[in-house]
């Protein structure tokens, strides 16, 4: 069943420089219980995406639809925003300490957290939210409920934002970035936490992150963004081992992928402005595989394999088995030259 169904976004800020496109034409959709990972370099557009669904991009024009639960996101007063924030859509960000305050014991935040949004007595909530610490994995939680941020680690201090996220059962997590601040084998704790969590509330995701590596176990399909656009969508094993687009495939050889060997390399030059987006496919000053049309053409989404429906890539080479064969030639002439 289709949770968040989101339709032509598009988010743009006005500045002095110009408009800036930070979302264009982005169209997606979450199932209960499904989780999806965006992915994307810095500037892409995926954490604007979210946030503009959610009424944080402040100064946004936002324009398409985001069904959520038979309600639309988009055109929602603020005040119903809030009460779906936080009670039915759960938030992590990168930083746990934008999300929490540092004069207050974590256990009084997530207990008002609790009372914002449901009529029960403080002790009550106070009581949730030394189970929620538990939840998540915080050791001796009826000792830490009394503690402040600081007194806890990083990757500690993410599982009580963690805790605050999920206090009030979301039907959708969104998670923009929860590991990015911390080390290799926190990062993996948190992750198999978020993955633990999916099982026992049955919660959607949404994981947002630069780093294809970090939705390899946790994301049932992908969508990978470029310049503000949704380039590829496909599930899991299709991006991994299937992908098209050159951007996705530029992703994933600068990252180890597991049963692959590859030499790791980074994606030549850098994203473009999006208040001056290069013409036709917006990857093409990067992309080593551009053609003439490429400089004047946007290529839409279209699909790319017959026997998958949900793989979609917006590049215009054709998707026909023996492109990914040469590719995979040009990849290894290249690496070889490079040695050489
Ligand atoms: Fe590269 Fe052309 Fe495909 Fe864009 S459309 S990714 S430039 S091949």
């Amino acid at each position: 069943m289709t949770l968040l169904d989101v339709q032509n976004l598009s988010v743009a800020f006005n500045t002095a420089d110009g408009v800036v496109k930070a979302v264009r034409n982005a169209s997606f959709s979450v199932d209960a219980g499904q989780t999806l990972g965006v992915v994307g370099e810095s500037g892409s557009g995926k954490s604007v995406t979210v946030q503009s669904l959610l009424g944080l991009a402040r100064g946004a024009q936002v324009s398409g639809q985001a069904m959520f639960n038979g309600a639309d996101l988009i055109t929602m007063n603020s005040a119903d925003l809030r009460q779906i924030r936080g009670a039915e859509i759960g938030l992590v960000f990168q930083d746990p300490l934008t999300s929490l305050h540092p004069h207050y014991r974590v256990g009084k935040q997530i207990a008002e957290m609790i009372l914002a949004h449901q009529d029960v007595p403080k002790r009550v909530a106070l009581n949730r939210a030394t189970e929620l610490l538990g939840q998540v994995g915080i050791p001796h939680p009826k000792l830490r409920v009394n503690d402040y941020p600081h007194q806890f680690s990083g990757g500690m201090r993410q599982r009580v934002v963690i805790a605050m996220a999920i206090a009030l059962e979301p039907a959708l997590l969104i998670a923009d970035e929860p590991t990015t601040a911390l080390d290799v084998t926190v990062q993996a704790q948190i992750l198999e936490l978020i993955k633990k969590l999916q099982a026992e509330l049955n919660m959607a995701v949404i994981l947002i992150t630069h780093d294809l590596g970090v939705v390899a176990d946790i994301a049932d399909s992908v969508m990978v963004m470029y310049a503000g656009r949704p380039v590829e969508k496909a599930d899991r094993d299709t991006i991994y081992y299937r992908s098209h687009h050159p951007y996705t495939g530029g992703l994933l050889e600068s990252i180890p992928v597991r049963g692959q060997q590859h030499d790791l390399r980074p994606i030549p030059g850098s994203p473009p402005s999006l208040i001056n987006l290069p013409s036709g496919c917006s990857f093409h000053p990067r992309c080593r595989f551009v053609m003439d049309r490429c400089r004047t053409e946007l290529p839409p989404l279209m699909q790319v394999d017959a026997g998958v429906d949900a793989h979609q890539s917006a590049c215009w080479l054709p998707a026909s088995g023996s492109w990914w064969e040469e590719r995979q030639a040009m990849i290894l002439a290249e690496s070889e030259g490079s040695r050489r």
